[in-house]
């Protein structure tokens, strides 16, 4: 498994609890790098149900369980959820999912997403249906910072700390930088404050990120709105402080005029989600993008 996703302890802790059979039943992953996690959900599923012939721990990366998993199609493991938006759809399919008994021998891996923005509610559920799991389930949860993980679900699961090696970060660093981030929410700030117009901001956001497709690039701003918010009302100490994270724009944001009514800001993200499903489904990107940023214009004032 090291070798497919590079060797930090969450992996050797993993591979040796499959290994000798002794998964605990559910995990809670934590780090920044999305794509790591990601990337050892898959090396476990292919691990746990690999046909191929090789030592424990290890897949071979050609039988067809190993290519099912590469191509998202394997019955053994499903991803939920995003990194930057919590929706309730999504937690009744993952606790439907996670009621599926599993062929006998194999490890079904239910994988969810954004455990950082779980409500009160949404972790209940969750947590009963982690609690009595179907046999051969083992639940992953995806956190960017274990501080901001309901303390019910943190003392339910284990906790393991998944970082890529310093080199292999570094290199991805270029790629996506936390300074690409704090550049968009500059842009995003700009808007609120009004000094900058709808058009110019669109078109920012679609030009900001170094995915390929426009429909990547809209899914990557409407995220990037996500964090501005959720970075506005931790400017504002609605939200705890983030460990870890330093925007430059976080004084910056606590000084912008937002009309915060709790139950409006819960509204504006929950219709983000709604807006990821359509730029999902090809509606014109810009179009949604224009369409969010003009809500979030509503929600400001300026004096
Ligand atoms: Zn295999």
């Amino acid at each position: 498994m090291s070798d497919a996703v590079g060797d930090c302890p969450a992996t050797r802790c993993l591979e040796a609890a499959l290994v000798s059979n002794r998964l605990a039943h559910a995990y809670l992953l934590v780090g920044r790098d999305e794509g790591a996690k990601l990337a050892l959900a898959a090396a476990l599923a292919k691990a746990g149900n690999c046909r191929g012939d090789h030592g424990p721990g290890e897949f071979c990366d050609t039988c067809p369980s190993c290519r099912q998993v590469d191509a998202g199609g394997s019955a053994n493991i499903r991803i939920f959820g995003d990194s930057a938006i919590l929706r309730i759809d999504t937690v009744d399919q993952f606790i439907s999912y996670a009621s599926v008994k599993t062929a006998s021998g194999c490890l079904k891996l239910s994988v969810f997403r954004g455990v950082d923005f779980f409500t009160d509610v949404a972790a209940d559920r969750v947590l009963k249906t982690i609690e009595e799991p179907v046999s051969g389930n083992v639940f992953l949860l995806l956190s960017q910072n274990s501080r901001r993980v309901l303390p019910t679900i943190r003392s339910r699961v284990q906790i393991m700390k998944v970082e890529r090696s310093t080199q292999e970060a570094a290199d991805l660093q270029d790629a996506t930088s936390a300074t690409g981030e704090d550049a968009c929410l500059e842009v995003l700030l700009e808007f609120a404050k009004a000094n900058v117009s709808l058009s110019e901001t669109v078109g920012r956001l679609l030009r900001m990120s170094s995915q390929n497709s426009l429909r990547d690039n809209a899914t990557a701003g409407l995220q990037t709105i996500a964090l501005f918010m959720n970075s506005v009302l931790r400017a504002r100490g609605k939200v705890s402080p983030l460990a870890g994270i330093s925007l430059s724009t976080e004084p910056e944001l606590a000084r912008v005029n937002f009309v915060l009514d709790e139950s409006r800001v819960g509204l504006f993200l929950d219709h983000l989600g709604e807006r990821l499903k359509h730029i999902e489904q090809n509606v014109n990107p810009e179009l949604v993008l224009t369409n969010v940023l003009l809500e979030l214009r509503r929600m400001t004032t300026h004096e």
